[in-house]
């Protein structure tokens, strides 16, 4: 059994990573479950650079334990691009969710249905005991509505209508299982697994 140590202080994303990554051979644990502390600052200008970050400082943190870091965030085609790398944060430091959500109905009150599409990104690094990385990438594309619907999920998963659903429900009001299926997440998960062919 080898186990992999998931490079988040996200409740959210540990459970999705674990949920979608269920290899019979592996064990994940999350920092908190084995006390590691592993908090860096993630100040790369990219996805894959802040995830480099996090899976580096947790495998050194750990020992060398094989780690796996997921760094992701919404991209509002209206809005250039924002909030991006910067959407843990988008409404401050340490803002909550609602606030971040607040804030992008705010900066999209004026723009149109048809101008409201958006993709959710995620990259993973994911670091082997002995240092190889290997690095994946995931997408969903949708539209960001004019309210929140749903109390599935985390961050902008109320607010976000995923194309493949029709246009009909948000993230927030689907099972775990479902976000999944068609997630960021879900497919830079599964994109990993094809690439670690195991
Ligand atoms: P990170 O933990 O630094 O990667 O920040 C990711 C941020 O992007 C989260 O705090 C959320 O605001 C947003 N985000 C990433 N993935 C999701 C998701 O699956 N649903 C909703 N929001 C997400």
């Amino acid at each position: 059994m080898k186990t992999v140590l998931i490079a988040t202080n996200n409740a959210h994303k540990a459970e999705e990573i674990a949920s979608a990554l269920a290899f019979e051979d592996w064990e994940f644990r999350t920092l908190r479950e084995l006390g590691i502390r592993s908090d860096p600052a993630e100040d790369a200008d990219s996805f894959e650079g802040n995830a480099r970050i996090k899976a580096l400082a947790a495998h050194e943190a750990s020992g060398g334990m094989a780690a796996l870091a997921d760094d992701s965030g919404l991209q509002v085609d209206a809005l250039g691009g924002a909030p991006g790398v910067y959407s843990a944060r988008y409404a401050g430091e340490d803002a909550t969710d609602a606030q971040n959500n607040a804030k992008l109905l705010a900066a999209l009150a004026d723009v149109p249905d048809e101008k409201r599409t958006a993709r959710f990104v995620s990259t993973l690094v994911f670091v082997d005991e002995d240092g190889a990385e290997t690095v994946a990438h995931g997408t969903v594309e949708g539209r960001v509505g004019h309210e929140g619907r749903g109390s599935e999920g985390f961050g902008y998963d109320p607010l976000f209508f995923p194309d493949v659903f029709g246009g009909e429900r948000t993230l927030a009001e689907v099972s775990q299982a479902e976000k999944n299926a068609v997630s960021h997440r879900g497919n830079a998960l599964r994109a990993l697994r094809a690439l670690l062919a195991h």
